[in-house]
């Protein structure tokens, strides 16, 4: 699951660190939810290796400030337009489609968690590096359990670290019937 940190600590580091693409490259014109190319290949791949993602699924499931989740029987949930509000303006500017693109990759770790190690770590000899360094990047740890603090700072780190391209990589891997 993904909130919105309390601080734009994440977003600011993302943009000087710099994600597996380049931030000025076009946006995909999807019909009815642009996003990044890479962000919308990500996915295609997800489906392809039998996600069931849907967008935006309604304000019962995406209740402000929740930026997505992942289920255990495999869906994954991005709530769209909490990302187009980051900046009060309309449409996805460039920041938000750089959180949009982690937000995709962050739910594919915890798919990844759900379908090959039983929705726990998949490194779980990280664990307390993972729960430092999450910190660092602005997660908002105490909206999470507990229980939760390994397996979510697992996937804030991952999604920070890897490109599309890896994500794809380990969902494959890790994930195919
Ligand atoms: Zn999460």
């Amino acid at each position: 699951m993904k909130f919105r940190a309390t601080s734009i600590l994440s977003t600011a580091l993302a943009a000087v660190v710099g994600f597996g693409f380049a931030a000025t490259a076009a946006m995909a014109q999807g019909k009815r939810y642009p996003m990044h190319p890479a962000s919308a290949q990500l996915l295609r791949t997800a489906k392809a290796n039998g996600v069931k993602v849907l967008i935006d699924p309604g304000k019962k499931h995406c209740p402000p400030k929740l930026f997505g989740f992942a289920t255990r029987n495999g869906y994954l949930v991005v709530c769209y337009r909490n990302h187009t509000m980051i900046d009060g303006k309309r449409g996805l500017s460039k920041n938000e489609a750089l959180e949009l693109a982690d937000t995709i990759r962050h739910e594919l770790v915890h798919i990844v968690q759900y379908c090959a190690y039983g929705g726990n770590m998949i490194l779980p000899q990280n664990e307390n590096y993972f729960i430092s360094y999450a910190q660092d990047l602005g997660m908002p740890i105490l909206s999470y359990g507990r229980h939760q603090w390994a397996t979510e700072a697992e996937a804030r780190v991952l999604a920070h670290e890897l490109t599309e391209a890896q994500i794809a990589d380990l969902l494959i891997k890790s994930c195919r019937n």
